[in-house]
């Protein structure tokens, strides 16, 4: 590899918004066979909104009193959504003490002398709760690739709240030039089965994984390198920094956070996941310059 001509190449990929922290991901890169993309934030435009609040009970403001009471405390995108709506409806929210995020699951909080927490179906079930109460209302949301967060305060669940994130415009278009280029691409999510699926469909992606707990990202791609693949994984969150500095190449959206940069080969300054076939080509040219 002569250096001048990976300059060359690191130039022209900065000029496309590709920012190289690391020499030799230039070179890495042309050989990427497979690549792994986070879905919130990545594929998506990580600012999802409520789509439905459903309370077993019908009252929906008080639902999202205390879902916001928790969310008031968490810096996950799924907060920024549920705030927003607490703000849009004027509904005050309630004071929660002792706020914990539980990566991959959801919040918790003590409010009025109960434990209460908003997350996932798999989270509170294994909690001792049955949320089969709210199926309808929690299909109806994946149906329309939302994610479906129960709430529950001690033993009673008291709703579901639908959030759900828009695809960013031009996802399904990277995706199909890196499958053109020969690419295998795959999406892990911390998200369900079905709102994972509905996302993966609409962005023309075939092959999955939901339900991956954050620390459980980085084992997927080093189980995907041990198969003989060289992978690239693209991610924002603080979550996806592991899994990035597992992968041959990490690529982070620019937009994200500041650890998932640092975790990264890579990073792509205009959040659009076109950054990723532009540095896969111009990798390939280069080291056909070289050799
Ligand atoms: P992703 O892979 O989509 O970035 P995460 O691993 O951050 O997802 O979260 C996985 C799941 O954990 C979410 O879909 C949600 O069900 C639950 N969860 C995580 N953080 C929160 C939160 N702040 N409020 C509610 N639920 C949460
Ligand atoms: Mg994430």
């Amino acid at each position: 590899a002569t250096p001048m001509s990976v300059m060359v190449g690191v130039g022209k990929a900065a000029e496309y918004g590709a920012l190289i922290r690391q020499g030799d991901a230039l070179q890495t890169a042309g050989k990427i066979d497979l690549v792994i993309l986070d879905k919130t934030g990545t594929i998506t435009e990580g600012h999802p909104a409520v789509t439905r609040v459903h309370a077993v009970d019908g009252d929906e403001n008080r639902l999202l009193a205390l879902a916001a009471g928790l969310e008031q405390h968490s810096e996950h995108p799924l907060a920024e959504a549920i705030l927003a709506r607490a703000k849009e409806d004027e509904v005050s929210v309630e004071a929660v003490n002792g706020f914990e995020a539980l990566n991959g699951k959801g919040v918790q909080g003590e409010f009025n002398g109960e434990t209460v927490r908003l997350g996932n179906r798999r989270w509170l079930e294994a909690e001792g709760l049955s949320v089969d109460a709210l199926n309808e209302a929690a299909q109806a949301i994946t149906r329309e690739a939302g994610t479906p967060l129960f709430l529950a305060s001690g033993q009673q669940v008291l709703g579901v709240i639908g959030v759900a994130d828009a695809i960013k415009p031009d996802s399904e278009a990277a995706i199909r030039r890196l499958h053109d280029a020969g690419i295998k691409v795959m999406m892990v999510t911390g998200d369900v089965d079905a709102t994972a699926k509905a996302i993966a469909a609409k962005a023309g992606i075939d092959d999955y994984r939901a339900e991956v707990l954050p620390e459980d990202k980085a084992e997927v791609v080093s189980e995907m390198r041990g198969k003989g693949y060289t992978v690239a994984m693209v991610g924002d969150g603080i979550n996806d920094a592991p899994a990035l500095a597992a992968a041959d190449v990490g690529f982070a959206i620019g937009t994200g956070t500041d650890v998932a940069i640092e975790s990264a080969s890579i990073t792509l300054m205009r959040g659009s996941l076109h950054g990723v076939p532009d540095a896969i080509e111009i990798s390939r040219a280069t080291v056909k310059n070289i050799h």
